[in-house]
């Protein structure tokens, strides 16, 4: 499946950038006195997530810039990291799942996918749904959850991404060119134009799940814990039907995941790090 020039990878760098880092506190000129580590007991242990992305530059700079900002734990009072596996030129909804949980080996994974053109959703939902592997899925595109940072979005997008793009490029003048001559990264003031709007981010993409068609989804009342992939055969975790398991963004049970149009399950990987707001 990899190419010369185009192998997955668990990227390392952003492993060690991710990890919350020790501070040095200094007082004014005392010099003398022995440095005072944070007591990072108070912190809960970290979690690892390893997150696999089907596009190769807008979710990996993403997850980076969550990282980066809420890494620490010192926001949230929940460290994590998060070790990003995606591919040049991207990979397909069944191969991300494929690929996490190849790196995770026993660690928490997450899966990103968009609708795009892509057909096999339901597959890469049941694979996911077999070791526990979250779900993450956005109709018509990641770009969408980039969007509900900036104002609210509705109706049906059939798979297309164009409008949502247009949109975003007018949301910001940091998103101006985005995606013109293949640039669609999340980086510089692209990430400074998201900071202090994840709030109306998760609440737009809540919002979504209401509106969902279906008319019996609600995001309200489903939180995301942690799954424990250690233990793959407790029965109270795994394995769980397709079916439920695609529900726990609050679509319903028989909502069909490629129906939910527009949607970004976005909003529960922040959930699950404790992430409600930046200001
Ligand atoms: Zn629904």
């Amino acid at each position: 499946m990899s190419r010369r020039g185009g192998q997955e990878q668990a990227s390392g760098s952003h492993e060690s950038e991710a990890a919350p880092k020790k501070r040095k506190r200094r007082r004014g000129g005392d010099e003398e006195r022995p440095l005072v580590p944070i007591q990072w007991t108070e912190y809960k242990q970290e979690r690892v997530l390893y997150v696999g992305c089907e596009g190769e530059s807008t979710e990996p700079d993403y997850l980076d810039y969550l990282a980066k900002r809420f890494g620490s734990g010192e926001r949230t009072g929940q460290p994590f990291r998060i070790v990003p596996v995606y591919k040049e030129n991207g990979l397909r909804p069944e191969q991300v799942v494929e690929a996490v949980r190849r790196y995770a080996e026993t660690d928490e994974t997450w899966a990103l996918f968009d609708r795009d053109e892509h057909t096999r959703i339901p597959q890469a939902v049941e694979d996911a749904a077999v070791d526990g592997t979250e779900v993450c899925f956005s109709h018509p595109s990641f770009d969408l959850w980039l969007l509900l940072h900036f104002q609210a979005f509705g109706g049906r997008q059939s798979g297309r991404s164009a409008d949502v793009v247009e949109k975003l490029r007018k949301s910001d003048p940091a998103f101006k060119d985005f995606a013109k001559r293949n640039d669609k990264s999340v980086r510089g003031p692209r990430r400074q134009a998201l900071v202090g709007r994840t709030k109306a981010a998760i609440a737009h993409a809540k919002s979504l799940v209401s509106q969902c068609e279906h008319g019996s989804c609600k995001a309200g009342q489903h939180k995301a814990t942690p799954v424990d992939r250690t233990s793959p055969h407790n029965p109270d975790h795994l394995p769980q039907s397709p079916s439920k398991w695609a529900a726990r963004s609050g679509h319903a049970l028989d909502c069909k995941v490629l129906g939910r149009d527009p949607s970004t399950d976005i909003w529960r990987l922040l959930a699950s790090l404790g992430i409600e707001d930046d200001d």
